[in-house]
C-alpha cells in the first residue's frame, strides 16, 4: 500500500503552514477505495486519542488531527478524540508533547510520538488492524520468548519519515506490545518533529532503540532478535554468539524442508533469480538475513532503471518484493548459517534445514569505510551510510559526504534536497559518477573539495562536531566544523559464505562466475552486487534472471555429470 511512501512525494507532504491553515485530504484519492475495504476486515472497535497544544507543533498538529479524522471516516470502527494537551486525559496518560497519539489506550500502551509521516502511516494502519483482530502479530518463537517477560518493558524507537528501515524495527516494538499488553509499552518518536528527545537519546542515526531508558541498539533488527533483546536487555549477537560456542542451538529439532533453489538475499538479483527459477517450474524459496531490498531500498531516487524515469530506490524495491512474494516465500531475518553440497545442497539457518538443488548467493554488498580514526567511534552518532535513514537528523545543519561516485552524488542531492548544509569531499580531481548526476550536483549548488581527504572524524562525547582534511595538492591540513559525515566511498562484496564453500573469487573478491552466473562448483550460483560488474540494478535483474535459467537448464541435464563420462 503506497500510502505517504518514502519517496520525494512524502517529503514534500511534510506539513507546511500553509497546508495547516487550509487541511486538504491527506489519504490519496487512489488510496481511499484500497484503504476502505482494507478495514473491512475489522472486528474489534479502535480508539485513536489525538492531543495537541495549538502553539506546539502546529504544522503536525493538523497532519496528525486530518490524518485521524481520515481514519475514522474511513472505518466505521475506527474512532477519533481530540484532546488538549493540558486535559486530564493527557495528564492520566502521561502526554506531554504535541502532537501525541494514543491507539486504544483501554487495551495496550502504543503511541506516536510526532505525527507518523512518511513510512510511518503505514505502521499506523497495519497496528489499528492487529487491534482489532487481536493479532498480534509476532511469529511463533518470538511469542514464546516474550511469554518468559517478568518485568516492564519501555521501548522507544525513534524514526525519520524516509527511513526504509525504521517502520520495520516499530512493528517489532507495537508487535511486542500487543502480546504482552501488560508489561509492554511502546513509542514511535519522530527525531525531526521531537529533536529535544532525539538530542536527548544522542540520536544520530535511524531506527534507533531505547529500552528501559538504559538498553540501546542501532538498525532494524529480525523480529526474534528484537524479542531476545527486549525479554534480556543483552544484544542477541552476544547471545547468538554464546550459544553457538555452548552447542546450544543443534541442527537437530530444526524444520526440514525440500525445495528446488534456495535464494540468498533479497535484493534486486534474488528477488528476480525467485521469480525466474518459479516461473521455470522450480520451487524456491528466498532467505534474507535482514530485510528485503539491499542496496536500492537505501538509494533516495532511482533515475536509471528502464520503465521508471524516477522512482525511489525503496518504492522500486517493495514493487519487485510484491511480485516475487507471488512466486516464491521470502523469509526476513534468515541469514543461513552453514551450507553443506553433497548429494543435495543443504543450507541451513537458525530456523530450518533446506535440502536443496541449487543455491544462487545473491548476497550483495557492504558499504566500505575511509577507515579514518573517529568513523566507528561516531557511527550513529554522526557517521552514517545511509542518507536515506538518517538525513533528516541533519536539516538545517552542516554536513559532507565523502565519495565520488553515484551514491556519493546521489545522497549529496538528497541531502540538499532535504536542506542539509551539504560539501562533497573528494579525493581526486575528478567524479568517476555519471555526468548526468554531476551536472545536478553543480545545478544544485553543492559545493566540493576535491582532491581532499578526511584524515579524522571528530567530536565530543555524544556526537561528531568536525573533520579533519587534507589538501592532496599542497598537503595543507584544516578541521572542518560538521554535524554528520555521509561515507559514499563504494561497496564491499558480503562473500562469506562463498569463501567458506570455497568459491573461486575473482583479482578484485567478487565471485567469480561464467556467462551463466555458475560459480567453481557446480549447482552454486551468483548474481548481483557480489559478482561485481557495473552493479546496476538493471544488472542485478539481469544476473538474477540468467542464474536462475542455467539453474533451471542445469539441474534437467546436468553438465557436472556429462564432463564425468565424457
Ligand atoms: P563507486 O562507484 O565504487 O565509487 C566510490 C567512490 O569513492 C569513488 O569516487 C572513489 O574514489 C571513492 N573512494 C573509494 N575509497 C575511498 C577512500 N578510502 N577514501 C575516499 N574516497 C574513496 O561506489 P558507489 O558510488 O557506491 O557505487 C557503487 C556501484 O553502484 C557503482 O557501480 C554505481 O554505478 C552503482 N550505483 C548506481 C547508482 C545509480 O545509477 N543511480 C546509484 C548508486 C550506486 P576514486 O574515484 O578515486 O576511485
Amino acid at each position: 500500500m503506497a500510502l505517504f511512501g518514502s519517496d520525494k512525494t512524502s517529503e514534500k507532504k511534510k506539513p507546511k503552514k500553509a497546508e495547516a491553515a487550509t487541511p486538504k485530504r491527506l489519504i490519496p484519492e487512489d488510496n481511499l477505495a484500497e484503504l476502505t475495504k482494507f478495514f473491512e476486515a475489522m472486528k474489534e472497535p479502535v480508539e485513536l486519542v489525538v492531543f495537541t497544544d495549538p502553539r506546539q507543533n502546529a504544522p503536525y498538529n493538523a497532519f496528525m488531527e486530518s490524518l485521524c479524522r481520515e481514519l475514522a471516516e474511513l472505518a466505521p470502527k475506527i474512532t477519533a478524540r481530540f484532546e488538549p494537551l493540558e486535559s486530564d486525559a493527557a495528564k492520566l496518560h502521561g502526554v506531554d508533547f504535541s502532537p501525541t497519539l494514543l491507539l486504544a489506550p483501554d487495551r495496550c500502551k502504543i503511541r506516536y510520538l510526532g505525527a507518523p509521516l512518511g513510512e510511518e502511516a503505514r505502521t499506523l494502519i497495519e497496528t489499528i488492524m492487529r487491534l482489532s483482530l487481536g493479532q498480534s502479530g509476532l511469529g511463533q518463537i518470538s511469542k514464546q520468548l516474550l511469554q518468559e517477560l517478568e518485568e516492564k518493558r519501555d521501548v522507544m524507537v525513534f524514526v525519520n519519515p524516509s527511513c526504509p528501515y525504521c517502520p520495520g524495527q516499530v512493528a517489532h516494538a507495537f508487535h511486542c506490545a500487543l502480546e504482552r499488553p501488560d508489561l509492554v509499552s511502546a513509542m514511535c518518536v519522530d527525531s525531526s518533529q521531537h529533536p529535544a528527545l532525539a538530542d536527548r537519546y544522542h540520536v544520530g542515526s535511524v531506527p534507533h532503540t531505547v529500552i528501559n531508558e538504559t538498553f540501546t541498539s542501532m538498525g532494524l533488527l529480525p523480529e526474534e532478535r528484537f524479542a531476545v533483546e527486549l525479554v534480556t536487555l543483552k544484544s542477541a549477537e552476544d547471545l547468538l554468539a554464546e550459544q553457538r560456542a555452548a552447542g546450544i542451538l543443534p541442527a537437530e529439532g530444526l524444520d526440514v524442508r525440500e525445495v528446488d533453489i534456495v535464494v540468498a538475499g533479497a535484493g534486486a538479483a534474488g528477488l528476480t533469480a525467485a521469480m525466474y527459477a518459479v516461473r521455470s517450474g522450480l520451487s524456491a524459496v528466498v532467505l534474507e538475513k535482514n530485510v528485503i531490498g539491499g542496496q536500492v531500498a537505501l538509494t533516495p531516487v532511482v533515475e536509471n532503471y528502464p520503465g521508471f524515469a524516477n522512482v525511489p530506490g525503496k518504492r522500486l524495491m517493495e514493487m519487485i518484493a510484491e511480485q516475487a512474494r507471488a512466486y516464491a516465500e521470502i523469509h526476513e531475518g534468515e541469514g543461513i548459517v552453514e551450507v553443506k553440497i553433497g548429494k543435495h545442497v543443504e543450507v541451513y539457518t537458525d530456523r530450518a534445514v533446506y535440502v536443496a538443488k541449487g543455491l544462487i548467493l545473491s548476497t550483495g554488498a557492504t558499504w566500505k569505510k575511509i577507515g579514518a580514526p573517529g568513523e566507528d567511534r561516531y557511527f550513529g552518532f554522526g557517521v552514517s551510510y545511509c542518507s536515506t535513514c538518517d538525513g533528516y537528523l541533519y536539516r538545517e545543519k552542516k554536513a559532507v559526504v565523502v565519495g565520488g561516485g553515484n551514491t556519493a552524488m546521489t545522497d549529496a542531492l538528497h541531502l540538499k534536497n532535504l536542506g542539509v548544509d551539504v560539501t562533497v569531499i573528494h579525493r581526486r580531481d575528478a567524479f568517476r559518477a555519471e555526468k548526468h548526476l554531476q551536472d545536478a550536483l553543480a545545478k544544485e549548488g553543492v559545493p566540493t573539495l576535491m582532491n581532499t581527504v578526511v584524515t579524522e572524524i571528530k567530536g565530543d562525547e555524544n556526537k561528531v562536531t568536525a573533520v579533519r582534511i587534507r589538501n592532496l595538492t599542497d598537503g595543507s591540513e584544516r578541521e572542518m566544523p560538521v554535524d554528520a559525515v555521509f561515507v559514499a566511498v563504494g561497496l564491499s562484496p558480503n562473500t562469506g559464505l562463498a569463501e567458506e564453500l570455497g568459491l573461486t573469487l575473482d583479482a578484485d573478491g567478487f565471485i567469480q562466475t561464467d556467462r551463466g552466473k555458475r560459480t567453481s562448483i557446480p549447482r552454486i550460483y551468483a548474481a548481483g552486487d557480489v559478482t561485481g560488474g557495473a552493479r546496476q540494478i538493471a544488472t542485478a535483474v539481469g544476473d538474477g534472471s540468467t542464474a536462475a535459467l542455467s539453474a533451471f537448464e542445469d539441474l534437467a541435464h546436468p553438465y557436472w555429470k556429462k564432463t564425468k563420462t565424457a
